[in-house]
């Protein structure tokens, strides 16, 4: 009987035209792949990824070099210099974060009072060196100027939580 049955199923194509049927009716589901990079998928409002500096409307730096970020960084990745400038205002003079010692864990963001330094949504950054990951205060201020609007809206959809 089985005999019969396997040399019917042969005869007939029966798993060929079950594979055929489901290849069918896959076709009209909805997709569960992206095509990336040319597609990308939403990304939370607190998805922590490559570091920036921001700055006011006017153009002015957000950082006023209380250092806090620095002290609070367990991986010990931030470093800064500061001095007063002539307007006696306090600003840094170097801003750096080795981003090969960064552990994201936002704590730097968390610390900041002025939310100057940002992680942002930009997670499109690998190098091929490592120098390139040794991030000064222009880089990171670059950052803030290129994602300013994605981040004043993470973080105005964030504040009701902080
Ligand atoms: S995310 Fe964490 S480890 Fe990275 S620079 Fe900020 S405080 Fe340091
Ligand atoms: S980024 Fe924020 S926490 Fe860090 S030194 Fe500047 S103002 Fe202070």
């Amino acid at each position: 009987m089985a005999f019969i049955d396997r040399t019917a199923r042969a005869l007939l194509l029966t798993e060929l035209v079950a594979g055929m049927a489901l290849t069918f009716r896959a076709m009209f589901k909805q997709k569960v792949t992206l095509n990336y990079p040319h597609e990308k998928g939403p990304i939370s409002s607190r998805f922590r990824g490559e570091h920036a500096l921001r700055r006011y409307p006017n153009g002015e730096e957000r950082c006023i070099a209380c250092k806090l970020c620095e002290a609070v960084c367990p991986a010990m990745a931030i470093t800064i210099e500061a001095e007063p400038r002539s307007d006696g205002s306090r600003r840094t003079t170097r801003y750096d974060i080795d981003m090969t010692k960064c552990i994201y864990c936002g704590l730097c963001q968390e610390a900041c009072p002025v939310d100057a330094i940002v992680e942002g949504p930009n997670f499109e950054y690998s190098t091929e060196t490592r120098a390139e990951l040794y991030y000064d205060k222009e880089k990171l201020l670059a950052n803030g100027d290129r994602w300013e609007v994605r981040l004043a809206a993470n973080l105005a959809a964030e504040a009701p939580y902080r």
